[in-house]
């Protein structure tokens, strides 16, 4: 399942210089410091990651992608087609797969022509790809959700890449009190995976302030099981936050 494979599931060579978007609309956030805010969603084809809890696998599995609808934008056309979603909404959400590998083929240029027509931009990424020239776009937030070894599908080289995660820490310090352009979203499943965070956290420099722990669930009765993990939150002056949309909706598309 490797990126190629995915491109090749995709037809990606029928579509050269165009962004394949698997989904585009508009629900609340559920996730991440920005939970509860109105957004546009819009969620690009192919993660080079194989997270095995992974909730949006027909992004990246082969066989499932080949059977989903995909629809090819070029720059101005995905711009065109957020603005319409959008209505009132001022907040897109850039999500995966991993959308950062559409970057340097367009997605930053989609994202700075939203960011000058006033809308703020969240890029949800699994923390593997440096995104250059991003200083200059203070409209733009990242999600970052590195993955821990309870992924159980990729090696830590796949999974943590120091000098990528150190170069999203920077963009992080320049945050305000009122934006902050980074924040850590982190999975967490079991007690064991907390030794292994602070320890990335201590090698990369990550401010906890900025450390945002979820927990793995993908039904709202899973909540009650993680009465340990907010209890070490508190202690470790660090926020908890669920997923919204499991609660309102369950594990659905399209919410
Ligand atoms: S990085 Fe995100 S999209 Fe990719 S497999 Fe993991 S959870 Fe799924």
């Amino acid at each position: 399942m490797s990126v190629e494979e995915q491109l090749k599931a995709i037809r990606y060579d029928d579509h050269a210089d165009k962004i394949p978007v698997i989904e585009i609309f508009k629900t609340l956030q559920g996730e991440g410091i920005l939970i509860g805010t109105p957004s546009v969603f819009v969620r690009l084809a192919v993660c080079n990651l194989h997270c095995a809890w992974c909730d949006t696998k027909y992004t990246w599995v082969p066989k499932l992608l080949e059977k989903e609808r995909i629809r090819w934008f070029n720059v101005g056309g995905l711009v065109k087609e957020v603005v319409k979603v959008a209505g009132n909404v001022r907040n897109v959400v850039f999500t995966g797969g991993e959308p950062l590998l559409w970057w340097d083929k367009g997605l930053k240029y989609v994202v700075a022509l939203l960011g000058i027509r006033g809308f703020f931009i969240e890029v949800e990424t699994n923390g593997t790809v440096m995104p250059v020239g991003v200083m200059d776009m203070p409209f733009l937030r990242f999600n970052v959700s590195f993955k821990l070894s309870n992924n159980k599908a990729d090696r830590y080289e796949e999974r943590i890449k120091p000098e990528v995660l150190k170069y999203f820490n920077d963009i992080g310090q320049t945050s305000s009190a009122f934006f902050e352009r980074v924040t850590w979203k982190i999975v967490i499943k079991d007690r064991d995976d907390l030794d292994e965070l602070l320890k990335i956290i201590d090698d990369v420099g990550i401010d906890k302030r900025l450390l945002v722990i979820m927990p793995e669930m993908t039904n709202p009765d899973g909540l009650g099981s993680y009465g340990w993990l907010v209890d070490w939150c508190v202690e470790n002056g660090v926020r908890f936050i669920d997923r919204l949309h499991i609660r309102l909706w369950g594990n659905v598309r399209g919410r």
